[in-house]
């Protein structure tokens, strides 16, 4: 099934016998079954027709169809159905914001057909999509933070049944038979997800979640983690004065940097040291606060990805990119209820409302 979205450059989406997914999206089962369906709907990012696949990724899962072209999806390398980046399964905000990369493509529906038209062409002439290595050399620092961020399995949950509305409303009456979920929708903005600005990595709630982490980020002082392999250390109130080479020239002072990460959209940074002696002596003198080019900026230690990650551990002061990927994708499976399951729903983008819309 890799091959499934290891080339979604070698065929033009015309003649394409299989969609461009992600791992999840596929779901588990070996026995998969598409249907296929020729000009059914139209792109919802560019809004030209394209083929649509409906399959059910698993046992007990909900169908799922493509959502947006191959077209667009290959411009951002990101899978036709859910919108996350195929190489790292994260939102392309948070892709692109750890990377730099800038988004050119335009958003009027004339420019968007013309455009893709033109990256049809280019497609079809070339293997340089995104998808292979396009990134050129995208830094590597935000390689490494999109590392940290990423899921290393694939997540099925994410496929489960919607919310049952009538749950919520109180009022199910098919009890054990209902397919939906009986569940309580959790709360905030995450779930007013927008499949477009999801798209254009603008204006994302989960890709902002994620990279600025719990709101208790950066609070307080804390000491430096057990975890001795811990080497990095996060900064809070970075603004556009700062940049890169200003918390270069501040922090190498206390020992080589290894990588730092800046990300001005979440007002934060991190700063991953060579050794820990380095991060242990950084965070001595600057983890009181300290003063860059005239901003004053809290310093707190990175955490290392919690094992058998418990919401616990997150709440703590400072969260590494990984703690927080996981308080939003919940590692391993999160006892029922737990809060940690609430960004699921929204990041599928067919999942447009709060709960389902059966009967
Ligand atoms: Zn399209
Ligand atoms: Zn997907
Ligand atoms: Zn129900």
């Amino acid at each position: 099934m890799a091959q499934i979205k290891a080339d979604p450059n070698k065929v033009s989406w015309e003649e394409s016998e299989f969609p461009i997914l992600c791992e999840t999206c596929l779901g588990d089962n070996p026995y998969l079954r598409m249907t296929k369906q020729s000009q059914a709907k139209e792109c919802k990012v560019c809004t030209r027709p394209f083929t649509v696949f409906r399959w059910c990724p698993g046992v007990g899962m909900r169908f799922k169809k493509t959502e947006i072209c191959q077209t667009c999806s290959k411009v951002k390398n990101v899978c036709q159905t859910c919108l996350l980046d195929l190489e790292f399964g994260l939102p392309v905000q948070v892709r692109d914001t750890a990377l730099g990369l800038e988004d050119g493509a335009p958003r009027s529906d004339v420019n968007k057909e013309y455009f893709a038209q033109n990256m049809d062409a280019h497609f079809q002439n070339s293997e340089d999509g995104l998808g292979s290595g396009g990134f050129g050399k995208a830094e590597s620092a935000g390689r490494e933070m999109l590392k940290k961020l990423q899921r290393t399995e694939p997540y099925y949950k994410r496929n489960r049944q919607h919310i049952c509305s009538f749950f919520v409303k109180g009022n199910c009456t098919r009890g054990a038979e209902c397919p939906y979920r009986h569940e309580m929708p959790l709360e905030g903005d995450l779930k007013h997800q927008n499949i477009k600005d999801r798209y254009y990595g603008t204006n994302d709630p989960v890709a902002r979640k994620i990279l600025s982490g719990p709101r208790a980020g950066g609070a307080g002082r804390s000491g430096p983690p057990d975890d001795k392999t811990v080497t990095s250390l996060f900064v809070t109130g970075v603004t556009e004065a700062i940049a890169e080479p200003d918390l270069k020239g501040f922090f190498y002072a206390f020992g080589e940097t290894k990588s730092i990460v800046v990300v001005h959209k979440s007002k934060c940074a991190f700063i991953n040291f060579t050794t820990r002696a380095g991060a242990e002596l950084a965070f001595e003198k600057a983890g009181g606060g300290v003063n860059i080019q005239g901003v004053p900026l809290r310093v707190s230690w990175a955490r290392s990805r919690p094992v058998g990650a418990r919401s616990e551990q997150r709440t703590e002061a400072a969260p590494s990119p990984a703690a927080v990927m996981d308080s939003l994708q919940a590692g391993p499976p999160p006892p029922p209820g737990s809060a940690s399951d609430f960004a699921y729903p929204s990041q599928d983008p067919t999942y447009q409302g709060s709960t389902s819309k059966h009967r």
